[in-house]
């Protein structure tokens, strides 16, 4: 069929009326059943270079929602950027309905300097969001972003990892009070989701509320690819490719067990009472008994008066936890998180499972 006649009379090869639409932003357009890697400008550098973020669109012959998969909105922060590479680079797309807009680094100037902050003013391009025009260098970035390529969809996934210093196990943070972004968040099928709308200026915040619902998951710690992270995440994507029908062959995954931490489960951040070397006893993902001692906290001379040590003041799982092991008195150590008596026993069952696919079993 030659383009003139597909121009003027699609063909129907979804069953349905719907046919598939080009992807436009400013400057370009990816027609259905092409894709095309972009570098696009979101600003400029000192010596009035273009500093441009790698863009991949993946448009599908054959109609259905456009999805964005973005990460390293904090520049030092790797595990998605593998995600994001992976789907967009290493799937087969040949039978896409709908259209994958993958943005592995957004945050360029952060990225060349490996800093989770824009470098200079320090600014955090995940509280810049949706942007701004004549605002500061990282609105107008933002807004860049944002306009061109978080406008167009009607889903996504914004990866990230833990701060410097501290690692996460994989969870979804999601507002869970939206049935839409519940439907995502589920979808996704990670053990634990956060529920919460976040900040004001993150990415699945702004997206979520100019009607794109977005969730953002965590994983693991910056500065590193950590490969059974990454393909815990890329089994999470697959899923929610089924969920939402871009990719018909694939199914729905589902975690083993689910908990979804809200305002009435027991959760807190341990901090640190006393400066010093920490010795951590148990790692991310693990489950800790009430009373159970999480780490202790020793002075040089490892004097055994002033050792402090930290018990878990409820039973519940580690989230989050620090992996540089120094603290000033108020730094926090871990993110420890309660959970149901359902849950307990869904998870105690699935670790005596040896099929179970949960990252808890495993430490990376
Ligand atoms: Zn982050």
């Amino acid at each position: 069929m030659s383009d003139d006649v597909a121009a003027t009379e699609p063909p129907d090869q979804s069953g349905s009326d719907a046919t598939a639409e080009p992807f436009t932003y400013n400057g370009g357009r990816v027609d259905p059943g092409e894709s095309a890697n972009i570098r696009y400008g979101i600003s400029e550098t000192y010596l009035g270079d273009p500093v441009r973020i790698p863009v991949t669109v993946i448009n599908g012959e054959l109609p259905g929602p456009t999805v964005f998969l973005s990460a390293a909105a904090h520049g030092d922060e790797l595990n998605g950027i593998e995600v994001v590479r992976e789907v967009a680079h290493d799937w087969d797309h040949s039978v896409l309905h709908g259209t994958l807009v993958c943005l592995p680094v957004m945050n360029v100037p952060g990225f060349l300097a490996q800093e989770r902050y824009l470098p200079i003013y320090d600014r955090d391009l995940n509280r810049s969001f949706p942007g701004r025009e004549g605002s500061t260098s990282a609105r107008r970035m933002a807004h860049r972003i944002f306009t061109n390529f978080i406008e167009p969809c009607d889903l996504g996934v914004d990866f990230h990892t833990s701060t410097r210093g501290r690692t996460n196990m994989l969870h979804v943070r999601a507002n869970m009070e939206r049935s839409d972004v519940g439907r995502l968040a589920k979808a996704f099928s990670s053990n634990v989701i956060i529920a919460g709308e976040g900040p004001s200026g993150t990415l699945r915040r702004e997206a979520t509320e100019a009607g794109i619902p977005a969730i953002t998951v965590e994983m693991g710690e910056a500065h590193r690819f950590q490969r059974r992270l990454i393909d815990r995440a890329l089994t999470g994507v697959a899923s929610v490719l089924a969920e939402f029908g871009l990719h018909r062959e694939s199914s729905v995954h589902w975690p083993g067990w689910r908990t979804i931490i809200d305002d009435d489960n027991e959760k807190t951040w341990l901090r640190a009472d006393a400066g010093g070397i920490v010795d951590m006893k148990r790692g991310r993902g693990a489950l800790v008994e009430k009373g159970e001692v999480i780490c202790t906290i020793t002075n040089p001379f490892k004097e055994e008066e002033d050792i402090v040590t930290v018990e878990a003041p409820f039973t519940g799982l580690i989230v989050g936890v620090l992996e540089n092991p120094v603290v000033y008195p108020g730094n926090p150590l871990c993110h420890l998180v309660g959970l149901s008596d359902d849950t307990l026993t869904a998870l105690e069952r699935e670790r005596t499972t040896e099929s179970s696919r949960s990252e808890l079993r495993r430490n990376d």
